[in-house]
């Protein structure tokens, strides 16, 4: 087997799928709107924590860890970046656009070269997985709109914090997109090569180093209304 980035036949680590960090806390201020405490009667069912793989070489890894620091460091410590309220949105200013891109980018591919069972419905297709491993692998943080990421936090929720939902495909407006719930955050990732609406180019990061996230009821989000209905009746057919 060898490395699925460099493709170079260096032993490879056991890697994270998802990156482990995303497993403990949000950063305080999103954590402000999660006013529901989590109080599902078989929390267990959701848990999928820890989901290893033999993927990359070491040198490889390190690379993926320089922008997983990243993202932690913003996203959970919040050091850095500067969050207000925009409207009914959060506005995230002073990120550092090449490094989250790349995270998001790497969360993406990751997702779609898995032979995880877990994520056996991210199917990018071979000539989408190609682009991103090139970016990856050469550090290009590519274009805002290509590979767009929105991104919503659950709010109200009754998600356990430790939870992700089995990365799921949708269509929204035609294009193909796959979304996963990590930690109360929903990362809706675009796979097109067809253009996208102008909302995106204000919501997704741009090279303003600037994005906007959506705080969102469950009932908002359309798959995941759908994953948690099928999750409930699938816990109580077993009853
Ligand atoms: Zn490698």
């Amino acid at each position: 087997m060898s490395c699925a980035l460099c493709q170079s036949n260096s032993p490879l680590q056991n890697s994270h799928v998802i990156p482990e960090f995303f497993y403990t806390e949000l950063y305080d201020k999103f954590h402000r709107f999660h006013t529901v405490p989590f109080d599902a009667a078989e929390p267990e069912r959701f848990k999928q924590k820890g989901i290893y793989e033999k993927l990359l070489c070491k040198a490889c890894e390190q690379k993926f860890s320089v922008w997983e620091k990243y993202a932690k460091e913003a996203f959970c410590q919040g050091i850095g970046i500067q969050i207000e309220p925009d409207g009914p949105l959060l506005k995230l200013s002073n990120l550092d656009y090449r490094k989250f891109r790349l995270f998001l980018l790497s969360l993406l591919w990751r997702m779609g070269v898995s032979s995880v069972h877990f994520f056996s419905l991210v199917n990018l297709g071979s000539r989408h997985e190609e682009i991103l491993r090139l970016a990856l692998l050469n550090e290009d943080p590519l274009e805002p709109l290509q590979y767009p990421c929105l991104m919503a936090v659950v709010h109200d929720n009754k998600l356990p914090p430790d939870w992700i939902s089995q990365p799921m495909h949708m269509k929204s407006d035609g294009k193909h997109c796959y979304c996963v719930v990590i930690n109360g955050m929903l990362f809706q990732f675009y796979v097109t090569s067809h253009s996208l609406p102008a909302i995106f180019a204000d919501a997704c990061i741009s090279k303003k180093n600037e994005m906007r996230i959506v705080i969102s009821e469950i009932q908002e989000i359309p798959f995941l209304a759908k994953y948690l209905a099928e999750l409930g009746n699938g816990i109580l057919s077993r009853r």
